[in-house]
């Protein structure tokens, strides 16, 4: 059960905390329109995720890349960030929010106007040359016939999101567990712990002296372990009551 006073305590614990970071997942942008990987309509349910394999990808790319464009562009291109996108962009301005470490690829936070952003898992709206390593904007790029070439050295050009089999891209990696290292507060949005070695993140948040402000529909593997204040709620409602809370409360 989630009270009014459950949103007064988040506003105090982010008003209280002198380094916040949010910590978003697949959960955050289901308002928007955007299916999560996992779980029963999850994307793995429709999908084989072989495709996003990079050895497959490598031997494949017009196969692969059919699916990326079905997927990642002609479907997930029209989603726009909602509320709690906005919420986190509105806590930034104010100077009540450090840093976003994301887990998806989907753009949203960027375009709801947020500015420090470490996108743990890369960005869906570049491309990037697997030879010389030239990145692309979305819009740049013809995918009018896949898989799509780099126009500075005609070789095969692959999404700025990491593959099965891919490490963590720099300079996101790095700077998340710095940014973790430091923060006093931490904000799960929408995150249930399931994919590593990013659900590491918040448990060494914990470890490293912050609170814990968790905001999910369901309990995650978060909840009773390292969870100071547990926000049942869709991330919309939650993120526009609290940030309703701290406006009353002057702080914002
Ligand atoms: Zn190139």
């Amino acid at each position: 059960m989630t009270d009014n006073t459950d949103i007064e305590r988040a506003a105090q614990m982010i008003i209280n905390a002198s380094r916040t970071v949010a910590f978003t997942g697949a959960g955050i942008s289901v308002e928007s329109g955007i299916p999560p990987f996992r779980g029963e309509d999850g994307l793995w349910s429709k999908y084989n995720p072989e495709f996003l394999d990079i050895f497959y990808f490598t031997h494949h790319p017009k196969e692969s890349w059919k699916l990326i464009k079905e997927i990642f562009f002609d479907f997930f291109g029209q989603a726009k960030p909602n509320d709690a996108h906005i919420a986190l962009a509105t806590l930034e301005k104010a100077g009540l929010l450090q840093a976003i470490i994301t887990q998806n690829i989907d753009n949203l936070h960027h375009e709801a106007g947020s500015k420090t952003i470490y996108e743990f898992h890369g960005n869906s709206h570049k491309l990037v040359c697997t030879q010389c390593n030239t990145s692309f904007h979305l819009g740049e790029i013809s995918l009018e016939s896949l898989p799509p070439y780099c126009l500075k050295c005609n070789n095969l050009l692959k999404p700025d999101f990491i593959f099965f089999g891919e490490a963590i891209p720099e300079p996101a990696n790095s700077m998340s567990f710095a940014e973790t290292e430091k923060a006093d507060l931490f904000i799960l949005i929408g995150t249930m712990g399931e994919v590593m070695p990013a659900s590491l993140i918040p448990d060494l948040a914990k470890k490293a002296g912050a609170k814990i402000l968790e905001i999910n529909i369901e309990p995650s593997a978060y909840t009773n372990k390292i969870t100071d204040l547990f926000i049942q709620k869709k991330a919309t409602q939650a993120m526009t009551e609290i940030v309703l809370e701290l406006k009353n409360k002057m702080a914002l």
